[in-house]
């Protein structure tokens, strides 16, 4: 993580002014794919501080907000998380039950947010809690919550089938008092908050989708150099990079109309969908063509396929993504 703040890569996505990097979506998804061919453990703990940890503040946050933590985290100086997710409300994110109540100039926070990636690193977490008497996405307001805030604990931190490098845990809210300054963007736009940067998060995992798909090809091709191959194993690497180069075109596409100001959702969750079934699909296939060579503990052949599997579910299930693009598609007419 330090290598990484020395260059530049946990400030991709913010502007010059604020000590980032400046560069756009496109250069982003890169950089989480270049992490990801070594490790998808990094990837994933910089690309959800890059994204959904970080970008919000760009995108809503007021002048304060920005000049107050956009230069911290885009050094490094702080790590950022994303808290949306709570034992009963994974997929249908809106019925979150985490609170924040008024209470003089600030608000006071109640609730437990759980599988938060970076959880006990992050200095910092974009947290959803609900401010109104509506029940669903109208009532969620986001919030800005300092790691050392009184209140703040965490919880279990879970033993994962893959992304040992990368912890994941429970974020426990207990009686955090915050003050105005701290909310994000209005009270019930947090929805709004929290699904701009699922867009933009789900190109970074693309990334790193496309990352471990890569070093899985790239594994499959050496052991075949170095121990032969036949026509079986032929078919199966063609269809694998083929597999990996067509999604590797959607993803570049989605940070394309991302960076040049285009609508982009339906296209992430495509890409999103595509890149990431496209990981655990070319996993498997390396690992065959591997045989028992990649089915032993510690090869990286076994890695890619444990550290791919969570892909499909985080961001939003693969089943989530075909909602937005049908929806998306069935709206556009
Ligand atoms: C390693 C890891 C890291 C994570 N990091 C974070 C993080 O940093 N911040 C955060 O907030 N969350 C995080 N999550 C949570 C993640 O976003 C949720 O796991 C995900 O949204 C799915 O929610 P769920 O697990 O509650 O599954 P559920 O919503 O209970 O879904 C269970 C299954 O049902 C399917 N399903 C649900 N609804 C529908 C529907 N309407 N139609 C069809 N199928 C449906 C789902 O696709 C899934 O297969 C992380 C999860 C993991 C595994």
């Amino acid at each position: 993580m330090a290598a990484a703040a020395e260059s530049g890569l946990l400030g991709v996505l913010v502007p010059r002014e604020y000590g980032g990097s400046g560069l756009d979506a496109l250069c982003f998804a890169i950089s989480i794919e270049e992490l990801a061919q070594a490790c998808a453990s990094t990837a994933v703990i910089v690309d959800v501080h890059t994204s959904v940890g970080t970008e919000p503040i760009l995108l809503f946050g007021d002048e304060d907000q920005k000049r107050r933590w956009l230069p911290r985290l885009a050094t490094g100086e702080v790590l950022g998380a994303f808290a949306l997710t709570e034992p009963s409300s994974g997929s249908d994110a809106a019925s979150l039950k985490t609170t924040a109540r008024p209470i003089g100039n600030g608000y006071v926070l109640n609730g437990t947010k759980v599988f938060i990636t970076n959880v006990g690193r992050a200095g910092l977490y974009i947290v959803f809690a609900r401010t109104g008497p509506d029940e669903k996405a109208a009532g969620v307001t986001a919030f800005l919550v300092p790691a050392d805030a009184r209140g703040v604990r965490v919880g279990q931190v879970f033993q994962k089938m893959g992304l040992h490098g990368s912890p994941t845990g429970e974020l426990i809210l207990e009686d955090v008092s915050v003050p105005a300054g701290n909310r994000l963007g209005g009270e019930g736009q947090g929805f709004t908050v929290a699904m701009r940067a699922l867009d933009s998060g789900r190109i970074g995992i693309s990334g790193q989708a496309l990352g471990i798909a890569q070093a899985a090809v790239d594994e499959a091709r050496a052991l075949m150099r170095e121990r032969g191959h036949g026509q079986g194993d032929d078919f199966v690497l063609a269809d694998m990079a083929t597999r990996l180069e067509s999604a590797r075109l959607l993803a570049y596409h989605a940070a394309w109309r991302c960076s040049h100001g285009r609508t982009f959702t339906r296209q992430a969750s495509m890409s999103k969908l595509h890149c990431t079934d496209t990981a655990m699909q070319v996993a498997l296939d390396a690992l065959q063509i591997a045989g028992e060579a990649g089915a032993f503990s510690g090869s990286p052949f076994e890695r890619h396929v444990r550290d791919a599997k969570a892909l499909q579910i985080y961001e939003g299930s693969n089943q989530v993504q075909r909602i937005v693009i049908a929806r998306d598609l069935v709206k556009a007419g």
